[in-house]
């Protein structure tokens, strides 16, 4: 059997070498390493694939989140609305910019936000909610930009996880997700679903004016050459890793496709045991690209699992082990624990299995064999 991996970017790698080879090569023969004709083409490339106006490549999908909240103006002491069970990158930027986080309960179900939660967080001061599309699953984005026209607040989509999923309205109708809200950013980093060989980010937008704002703050401020209107940063998508995005977005649709099956044949081989949660999810939609493949174990033997999987070398994970709300640099008396019950369970039930897109049958029976033989 081929050797387990989290993220198997080699194998994956080995089948696309001459296309990345053939772009990174580009870079190097024009020399065009900052903002060359790659970065734009693929910029070009993913606006059209997502069916956006704007897309602004940037340097990490940290900054992308950063940027976007500078982009709307969001001032310090404003109280940004997003959930407690995430990567830490979505509330650290809140805090960086002194806006004031405010970190809600998700849904058992779907461990995508709370909107029951978010309707109890809204105060006079709220002025954006950051949904997160946790594990590669669109969140339940109607109702949340109901709530947001509602309450006139925007919503800045992070979709570092579901970037290729599409969310379907409740008429049918179908967007791909980080096109919904007013602003939305990404992560290519390598383990992403569309990741480069490096770091790299995005932000999208329908917005001209605030496209406009957010290609000057990636770029210090500038709109016109040494004219600094506002206080930007730099945070630049480099050519090199552009010219890896653009052979590899050729592939999305397909690397998330192997993606979904390998989760479908995971919750076939758990269906059977009563201890193991999966992710339920439609094989025939695609509102699910398993950037992460996330099972519950509910009979308490979750570090106990760990321990097993990690002595046959199967590697696994825990995604999140700590509330967002109990980490000592987000801790505030402002939270009560019973607001996160359902965030305080799943960081004691989950555990992530290797997801990817060159698993294999033999490697997916060795896995869930091993899972079902201590579960
Ligand atoms: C990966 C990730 C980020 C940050 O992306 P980087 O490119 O590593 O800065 C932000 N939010 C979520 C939910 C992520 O998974």
């Amino acid at each position: 059997m081929k050797k387990l991996q989290m993220v198997d970017l080699k194998s994956q790698y080995e089948k696309i070498k001459e296309e990345v080879n053939a772009s990174i090569q580009e870079v190097l023969d024009t020399n065009t390493y900052i903002n060359g004709p790659l970065v734009h083409q693929f910029q070009a490339d993913l606006e059209k694939y997502l069916g956006v106006k704007h897309v602004i490549p940037c340097a990490n999908g940290t900054d992308a989140l950063q940027i976007a909240m500078m982009g709307l103006g969001l001032q310090p002491g404003d109280e940004v609305i997003t959930a407690d069970f995430t990567f830490a990158a979505t509330v650290e930027v809140i805090a960086l910019l002194q806006l004031t986080p405010v970190l809600v309960d998700v849904d058992i179900a779907t461990m995508n936000i709370s909107l029951e939660a978010i309707k109890k967080a809204i105060t006079p001061k709220t002025k954006a909610i950051v949904p997160v599309h946790l594990f590669g699953r669109a969140a339940n984005m109607d109702a949340i930009m109901e709530i947001a026209n509602e309450h006139n607040l925007f919503v800045i989509e992070d979709n570092a996880q579901a970037i290729g999923a599409d969310y379907i309205s409740k008429d049918g109708s179908k967007k791909k997700v980080g096109t919904i809200g007013h602003v939305a950013s990404t992560s290519f980093f390598p383990s992403k679903n569309l990741g480069c060989y490096g770091d790299g980010g995005a932000i999208f937008t329908n917005d001209d004016a605030l496209a406009h704002t957010l290609r000057g703050i990636v770029n210090h401020g500038m709109y016109e050459r040494y004219h600094h209107d506002v206080v930007g940063v730099n945070s630049r998508l480099d050519s090199i890793q552009a010219g890896v995005l653009k052979a590899k977005l050729s592939h999305l649709d397909h690397y998330n496709k192997a993606r979904k099956e390998a989760a479908n044949k995971y919750n076939n081989a758990f269906a059977s045991n009563s201890n193991i949660i999966t992710p339920s999810f439609d094989i025939t939609a695609d509102d699910h690209v398993f950037h992460q493949y996330v099972i519950r174990i509910t009979n308490g033997k979750r570090d106990g699992l760990l321990a097993h999987l990690q002595s046959k070398e199967i590697p696994c994970a825990i995604y999140y082990p700590i509330p967002l709300h109990s980490q000592k640099a987000y801790k505030d008396d402002r939270y009560n624990e019973s607001d996160f019950p359902v965030t305080n369970q799943l960081v004691n039930e989950v555990i992530a299995l290797p997801m990817h897109t060159e698993l294999d049958d033999e490697q997916i029976k060795f896995i869930t064999d091993s899972v079902l033989e201590f579960v």
